[in-house]
Formats: structure tokens, sequence, C-alpha cells
């Protein structure tokens, strides 16, 4: 085993960083999720996208007759830590063209539709921005008990329901959407299907959900008799429930390396904060407490690293990994909700200031942070569901569903 990158990983990860030096001079970098981001930070996510494709480095993981440059998963995972390590946006085109639809695409969509919709994504255009429609109002980890109906008509869907918690849907030009196409299957499993819906068909209503930072990223979407034509229909029908378990294991196994990068930075803004501030006469680097605090968040942050090298070696060697996604997630999860009150512990006060606030301390990350891992622990599948899934594949408990 060797615990070194190669000459090619070092030398992207020294042009990322270069790239980051000079594009993000003079810019409030939006940290975290760009789909997060506000309203007038969107337009620089949509320019790095961009930037980042004509970099070659937006999809590199991707074949390259697909837009990709057929980099290994070792070059992604140095990609993805440094790309968030440095707060770079616009690395995700919406939720997300790159993370789950491109790869889905490319694994049980038909040619015609991967002609269509992956070069806009890996162009980093406004076309490529996605958006996923699972969630339901009675259907979020059951996701088995989505009711949004698809029933087919000629050459068409005619599509009813509501969706919920579908972030960036204000901003997608398409959506992923999960809907049930043979309503009396016999098993809740059967008759979902996945659809590629048109964000501009007539018949679609959406409605901002604003989060408790006051950002709105959610949106509630309701269906009123929406036509989508049968050529959108990806993979099989009624096989849905067996293509998404496929396309999550994507959702989950890059989470890991980016919420890796991004942490490891806010540590290192912690740190420097704790050799400027002074408690008593003493700067609160000095503290016993701080520092064993800091350490403890260093080590688990080590052990993430570690994960993540571990699950992109197992790719790396054609293993798809399932509970190793589910293990990064509930890991990832823990070390995130811990560096935020870490944090907040030792900026203190400052934690209650608005992060985009001139008063805001260590670039508001702290508070950006705190305002942000209950809904990561969240978003793609519990911790509790991640759990199940441990306890399943790793520990050969029961199924829990
Ligand atoms: C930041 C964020 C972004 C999101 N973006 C999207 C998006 O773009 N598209 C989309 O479709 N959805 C999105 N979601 C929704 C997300 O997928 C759901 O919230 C999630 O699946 C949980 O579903 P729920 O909210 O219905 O909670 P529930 O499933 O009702 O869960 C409630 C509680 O019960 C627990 N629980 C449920 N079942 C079990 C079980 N079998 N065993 C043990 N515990 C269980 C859960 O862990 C949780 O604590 C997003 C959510 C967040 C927070």
């Amino acid at each position: 085993m060797d615990f070194k990158f190669g000459e090619k990983e070092e030398k992207l990860r020294a042009e990322i960083r270069a790239f980051a030096r000079v594009e993000l001079s003079g810019h409030s970098v939006v940290s975290g999720l760009e789909e997060e981001g506000r309203d007038e930070d969107w337009e620089f996510t949509m320019q790095m996208s961009r930037k980042l494709s004509q970099k070659g480095w937006l999809t590199m993981a991707w074949p390259k007759e697909y837009g990709g440059q057929g980099a290994s998963p070792f070059e992604q995972l140095v990609y993805i830590d440094e790309a968030s390590y440095q707060g770079i946006p616009g690395t995700t085109m919406g939720v997300s063209g790159i993370g789950w639809v491109g790869q889905s695409l490319m694994l049980f969509g038909s040619e015609e539709q991967r002609k269509k919709y992956i070069p806009s994504i890996a162009a980093g255009e406004p076309d490529g921005v996605w958006c996923t429609a699972y969630s339901e109002p009675n259907a979020g980890s059951d996701f088995a008990n989505i009711q949004t109906k698809a029933i087919k008509s000629g050459d068409e869907y005619i599509l009813n329901g509501q969706k919920i918690w579908t972030s960036c849907a204000h901003r997608a030009r398409w959506c992923w959407i999960a809907v049930r196409t043979d309503p009396g299957a016999q098993k809740k499993q059967h008759g979902i299907s996945l659809l590629i819906l048109d964000m501009k068909s007539p018949g679609i209503t959406i409605k901002p959900i604003i989060n408790f930072a006051g950002v709105h990223i959610f949106n509630e979407l309701f269906f009123d008799n929406v036509k989508v034509p049968v050529a959108n229909l990806v993979g099989t029908e009624n096989r849905g429930w067996y293509h998404l378990m496929q396309s999550l294991a994507f959702e989950r196994h890059s989470i890991a390396p980016q919420f890796g990068g991004m942490s490891r930075r806010i540590l290192e803004t912690i740190i420097k904060f704790t050799h400027e501030i002074r408690y008593n006469g003493t700067a609160l680097a000095e503290d016993p407490v701080v520092r064993h605090k800091l350490a403890e968040r260093a080590l688990e942050m080590e052990t993430l690293k570690m994960f993540s090298y571990e699950i992109t070696w197992k790719m790396s060697r054609g293993v798809i990994p399932i509970y190793e996604a589910a293990r990064n997630k509930v890991y990832c999860d823990l070390v995130m909700q811990r560096l935020a009150t870490t944090g907040s512990e030792i900026i203190g006060a400052y934690s209650q200031v608005d992060m985009w606030s001139k008063w805001a301390k260590v670039m508001g990350n702290v508070t950006r942070l705190y305002m942000m891992f209950p809904g990561i622990s969240i978003a793609g599948g519990t911790d509790e569901v991640q759990k199940n899934i441990v306890g399943q594949f790793k520990l050969g408990l029961p199924r829990a569903y």
C-alpha cells in the first residue's frame, strides 16, 4: 500500500490551487453547496462551472466521448477534495447533473438521451443544470411510497402529483424525477419509473420553501396534467427502484471527499483564529481545553480521509461500494456536527452573527456549517437509514424495510 499520491495527482492539486487563487480573489465565495447560495451568487457559480469545464475538471472522470477526461478515481478524489477545500462553487451542476444524472444516463439511459443531455452538463452550461425530485410529503426515507403518477397516454406520460424539498428546482433546466407508472403494482417498490422532465413544461408550479438560514434552496413542485414524452423514460419502465439504487450510490460516495475538503479548510481557519484571539492574556491556542477539542476534530477528519481513500481505492478496482458509501455518509455527518459545535464554542458570540455580515468571524464558515449540518445529515438518506444499510451489509443484520 502506498500512502502517497502520484506526480499526476500532486500536479492537479497545485493547478487547482493556482486556479482558485486567481478566480476566487475579490469574490465572497459561497462555501459548501452552491445550490445553497443566494441569488446574487448564482451567476458567479455558473461562470465557475464553465471555467472548470474549460479546464477539463468539471466531469474529469467521465469518458472522453461524453466530455470527460477519463481521469482515474484518485484524480477525481483530488479534484473534489481540493475544489471543496478552496470553496470553488459550480462543481455540481445543480442537484445534480454531475453527481448522478450524467453517470446514470451513461449506465441505463438511451443513446439519444446521452447525446441530448450529457454535453450541456459537461460544458457547464445553464442548460445542464438539473434538480432531482424523489421526495414527497409522505415519501422520504420510505421512498417506495411515492404517489406522483405518470400514466401513459399514446406517446406521452401525463404527470399529476406533488414533490417536496426539491433543491435547485427554481434554477434547473431539467428534473430527474421518480414517478409511479404502475399504480396497481403488487409491491410498492415495483411500478416506479425515472423520467426526464423539462422544467419549462406547462402545468408545473414551483413554490419556494425558505430554509432556517433564510435561503431559498428547497421547493415544492406541483404537477397538473404535465405532458412528458415517452422518449424521456430513463431505463426500463417500472424498474425505477433498481435504477435509483445505483444513482444513490453515486450520490453517497463523493460525500466524504467533498465535505472532508471543506471541513479541513474550516478547521484551519478556526485554528488561525485561536492564535489571534487572546483570553485572560493568553492565546486561545494555548488553552488546553481548546487544544484538545481541536486535536479531536483533526483526528476525526483524518479518519474520514482514510475512509474516502479506501472507498476510492476499492472503486479503482471495480468494486461497487454499498456499505462503505453509507459508512462514509454517517461519519461525515458526525465530523461536520462536531466541527460546527467546536467552532461555535471557540468563536463564541460571533457564531450568532449573520454569516454574510462584515462582523462574521472565520469567513462566516462556522455559522454556515452549523446551519448546514442538520440538513446534510438528512439529504441523500438520513443517518438512521445509512445505519440500517451498515447493519445489513456490514453486520449481516436483517433488512430494515
Ligand atoms: C438539505 C436537503 C436537501 C434535500 N434535497 C432534496 C432534493 O433535491 N430532492 C429530493 O427529492 N429530496 C431532497 N431532500 C429530502 C430528503 O431526501 C428527505 O428529507 C429524506 O429522505 C428524509 O425524508 P423525510 O424528510 O420524509 O423524513 P422521514 O423519512 O419521515 O424521516 C423522519 C425520521 O424518521 C427516521 N426514519 C425513517 N425511516 C426509518 C427507518 N426505516 N429506520 C430508522 N429510522 C427511520 C429518519 O431517519 C428521520 O429521523 C433534501 C433534504 C435536505 C435536508
